[in-house]
């Protein structure tokens, strides 16, 4: 019993320095609550580095469209005071469309957006062609989202928990959350946190419900100007929503450093961390179909991560059905960059029973997944 202490006195015990964790950890700082982290590894170890971090405007559903979109407004906003180290690069998305079916949907999803106004434009083959020379001659055409953007990710992780630090935020690095209910957070070294409230955001480790879908990155020396918009194909989405195949996708990102991220992958059913060479080569064969001197440039380094992925594609945010205190906010599968802004300030207004900007519901743990 010797290391078994408790200590007392917080509202909120935060599990997981993910940027979801550390972007929760600071929004329940910022709302005058006395916050503890808890995190095992890295600040932003987790599938937070290994990140795209596009922040991505999507529309595969209302309730996907609403939290990007709030996400991506407060990413906005939060732009000026993000550090150097974050890499904030307001490039805009280009989604490429090969052919004319393709171009079909840039219309469907131009339409969408324009409705709700988000600044978007279509651009036929000429424009594409101007905005990024280095695309393959031919392709149909593209779909710009002009406010869409890029970040480092385990950068903004790590800023989110300095802010919340700041505010008051205690911080247990090396320690796990074994066990949590109302009242009390246990960890592995035996301490118990006295907290009302805690929040497992322990990404794929946080739900029953969570699939672990697996993803491959690759990225290249310093090209700058090579590409200039977060890329991505329109078979992208096929891709994305595909719930058991494999698959690829041309996804080319610049970074503020001139390097080029090349993705990207998605495998369900695999614990094996380790790149699958065949899944790796597959992948940027893909980005050189669509982006031909790509086959030119030097690669620095490849890696995998995985995405927590729910039945119906919409993250878990709110309390754990029959566990009382307890919340979940994990399962943002590939967008947990994009919305971990706008998830902080749903799971804040809920435990401090504020209204929301948004509706909470879609996103309750405690929804059926009956019809997923
Ligand atoms: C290849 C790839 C590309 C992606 N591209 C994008 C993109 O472009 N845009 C986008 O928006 N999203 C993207 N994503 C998704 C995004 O990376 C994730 O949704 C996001 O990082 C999830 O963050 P998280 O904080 O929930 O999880 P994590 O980053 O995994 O953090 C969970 C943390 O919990 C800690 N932990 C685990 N167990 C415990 C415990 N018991 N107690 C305490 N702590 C614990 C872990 O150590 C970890 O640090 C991509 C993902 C992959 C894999």
């Amino acid at each position: 019993m010797g290391n078994v202490s408790s200590v007392p006195g917080f509202d909120v015990v935060v599990a997981g320095a993910g940027i979801v964790g550390s972007a929760c950890a600071l929004e329940l700082a910022r709302s005058g609550l006395k916050v503890a982290i808890v995190e095992p590894g890295e600040i932003g170890g987790g599938a937070t580095a290994a990140g795209m971090g596009h922040l991505a405007v999507m529309d595969d559903s209302p309730e996907q469209f609403a939290l990007t979109s709030y996400s991506q407004a407060l990413w906005k906003d939060l732009a000026p005071q993000l550090p150097r180290d974050v890499e904030y690069l307001p490039c805009g998305a280009l989604w490429v469309a090969a052919d004319e079916m393709e171009m079909a949907e840039v219309h469907r999803k131009y339409s969408f957006y324009q409705a709700r106004g988000i600044a978007v434009e279509v651009l036929d083959q000429r424009a594409l062609a101007e905005a990024e020379p280095n695309l393959r001659p031919g392709l149909a055409g593209g779909l710009l989202l002009k406010d869409d953007s890029v970040v480092y990710p385990p950068c903004a992780a790590r800023y989110f928990v300095a802010e919340a630090r700041r505010r008051g935020a205690e911080f247990f690095p090396g320690k796990r959350v074994v066990s949590a209910r109302h009242g009390a957070a246990q960890l592995d070294d035996g301490t118990t946190l006295a907290a009302a409230h805690t929040v497992l955001a322990t990404g794929t480790a946080a739900a029953a419900n969570v699939q672990a879908r697996k993803g491959h990155l690759l990225i290249t020396d310093r090209y700058p100007g090579f590409v200039n918009h977060q890329l991505i194909e329109l078979g992208y989405l096929k891709s994305a929503h595909s719930l058991q195949t494999d698959s690829v996708a041309f996804n080319v990102q610049p970074r503020q450093t001139g390097q080029l991220l090349i993705g990207s992958s998605r495998q369900y059913g695999i614990e094996d961390p380790a790149i699958d060479a065949f899944m790796m080569s597959k992948m940027l064969r893909r980005a050189v179909e669509y982006m031909p001197r790509l086959s030119g440039v030097s690669a620095i380094r490849g890696w995998t991560g995985f995405r927590a992925a729910t039945p119906d594609k919409l993250p878990l945010i709110g309390e754990c059905p029959g566990s009382k205190g307890v919340y979940l906010a994990t399962g943002h599968e590939g967008l947990g960059i994009s919305t971990s802004l706008a998830t902080a300030k749903l799971l804040a207004d809920l435990l401090l029973g504020r209204p929301s900007a948004i509706p909470r519901e879609p996103y309750a743990p405690g929804r059926s997944f009956a019809h997923a």
